[in-house]
């Protein structure tokens, strides 16, 4: 990779977004207006092809530029970071590093400018984070798949067009799970009753989706029977780290709005900036938000060296979301009772920490994650 300056990227997507005037104030987490303005001005600045490669339509960045952008991006929309990061990882990833040429053709330059929007389905009713035993199956019928199965808690299920979906091709002796995509216009697919729209700056909506005897062709298939480990393996790293940066751009902000109510808010004759209990949570929310920004940043180049991510990523997943916890804590309480007063709340930034902790991968498991390689690491040696 070309040595990384990390301003020069930062400076390019302020430059674009000012170049089209401002994202709209979406502030009051207005999520109609995010669909009508935001997604739109999104795929004209060439965001939503961050990670496709430039021969089909996108920017071809390097991971360690995508976390920089998409912590900038965060900054400014973290709903927007969001979107981007659902649809260019977990979503449409998969496209590019396990598709097929048609594949490729069919879809690449409509994903990179946002002509569609993709999502995942992986979790099932009866199955989060345990995906050995899912539910959904798909049943080979000549040159097609019939898929069976309900998928929930689908990011941006309603407005997507497209979903990588996991579903288990049966065989004597297990399903093997085999990633697909489907689009949205199959007959076979409907929208589920299972819609959310949880409160918070991040995340515009969750949703489930049907499949009754979907048929969908051998070609749809991404890579090849019983290897959707190694598809979502592949989007789900980079795709967990990527929502780490948008954790560190949107706890950046949570610590920026403390530090203006700090210096504006007066106790006892002074601003409260001036008591060492505020000035030791300013400081430990930009110790965390440093330590995280790190943590994603190495995980980002062991990406770019072509190694598995499973435990940096993971790492950065489980300390950013974690941190931002805290931060969103520290931020009501620096608030104090205006915090709930204030529009949009200053909770919001501890309740998308939260969902932060669940989506992608809880807490527990990434715990899991590093705790086997840990394990394994003194057995070697
Ligand atoms: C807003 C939002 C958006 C989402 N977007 C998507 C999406 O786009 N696509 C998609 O496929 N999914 C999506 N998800 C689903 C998400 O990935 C799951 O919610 C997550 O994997 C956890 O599954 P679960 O909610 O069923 O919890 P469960 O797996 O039922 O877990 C419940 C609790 O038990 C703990 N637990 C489970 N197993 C163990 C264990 N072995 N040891 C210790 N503790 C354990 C968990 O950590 C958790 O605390 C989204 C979720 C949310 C909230």
């Amino acid at each position: 990779m070309k040595s990384l300056d990390e301003t020069q990227i930062r400076e390019e997507i302020l430059q674009k977004i000012k170049s089209h005037g401002k994202f709209p104030d979406n502030h009051g987490r207005d999520v109609a207006v995010f669909w009508e303005k935001t997604w739109p001005m999104l795929g004209e600045l060439g965001f939503l092809g961050f990670l496709i490669s430039k021969e089909n339509g996108g920017r071809g960045y390097s991971a360690q530029e995508y976390v920089i952008a998409l912590e900038t991006i965060a900054g400014l929309d973290p709903m927007a970071a969001y979107v981007i990061n659902e649809h260019s990882t977990i979503g449409g990833l998969g496209v590019s590093t396990t598709g097929s040429q048609l594949q490729k053709d069919k879809y690449l330059d409509k994903l990179a400018t946002g002509k569609i929007l993709a999502g995942f389905g992986l979790t099932e009713p009866g199955h989060g984070s345990d995906v050995t035993s899912l539910k959904t199956t798909a049943v080979k019928d000549g040159g097609n798949y019939l898929i069976n199965g309900k998928k929930i808690h689908i990011s941006l299920a309603e407005q997507a067009d497209i979903f990588t979906v996991v579903a288990g091709v049966p065989t004597d002796e297990k399903n093997l799970n085999t990633a697909f995509l489907i689009e949205k216009a199959n007959p076979g697919l409907r929208m589920g009753e299972e819609n959310s729209s949880p409160e918070g700056y991040l995340i515009p909506g969750a949703g489930s989706i049907e499949m009754d005897n979907c048929v969908v062709g051998a070609d749809m298939m991404l890579g090849e029977v019983g290897k959707a480990g190694k598809v979502s393996r592949g989007v789900l790293e980079i795709g967990r780290f990527g929502l780490a940066s948008i954790y560190v751009g949107n706890s950046q902000t949570a610590l920026n709005l403390c530090v203006q109510y700090a210096h504006k808010r007066n106790q006892f004759g002074k601003p409260i900036s001036n008591y060492q209990a505020i000035q030791f949570k300013l400081a430990d929310m930009r110790v965390g938000i440093q330590a995280a920004r790190l943590l994603v940043r190495d995980a980002a180049r062991i990406y770019d060296e072509g190694k598995s991510t499973i435990e940096s990523g993971a790492m950065a997943k489980l300390f950013t979301t974690e941190m931002a916890r805290n931060v969103g804590i520290e931020a009501i309480q620096i608030h104090g009772g205006h915090s709930y007063l204030a529009d949009p709340p200053i909770d919001w930034f501890m309740r998308d920490a939260k969902m932060g902790e669940i989506l992608g991968g809880t807490s527990e498991v990434m715990r899991m994650l590093i705790s086997r390689k840990v394990l394994a690491s003194q057995e070697e040696s």
